[in-house]
């Protein structure tokens, strides 16, 4: 499924909380992120991509049931 593709979500820095706004399929194919605040490398985990990504798909639900 590549309908998440285009969403953004913000990766906060693991050292200084800086946020980074990655697309999913930016995060899919490179989970490593480098901070350009501290220079930290922060890895996403799949599973905060997995939530994020259920997060998404419930709002889009709801959206569905409001417009139906
Ligand atoms: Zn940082």
């Amino acid at each position: 499924m590549g309908t998440f593709d285009d969403q953004k979500m913000d990766v906060p820095c693991q050292k200084c909380g800086h946020k980074m706004p990655q697309t999913i399929a930016t995060l899919k194919r490179n989970p490593l992120l480098t901070c350009s605040h501290c220079g930290k490398q922060t890895q996403v985990k799949a599973d905060d991509l997995k939530r994020e990504l259920d997060k998404v798909d419930r709002a889009l639900d709801d959206l569905k049931r409001r417009f139906r």
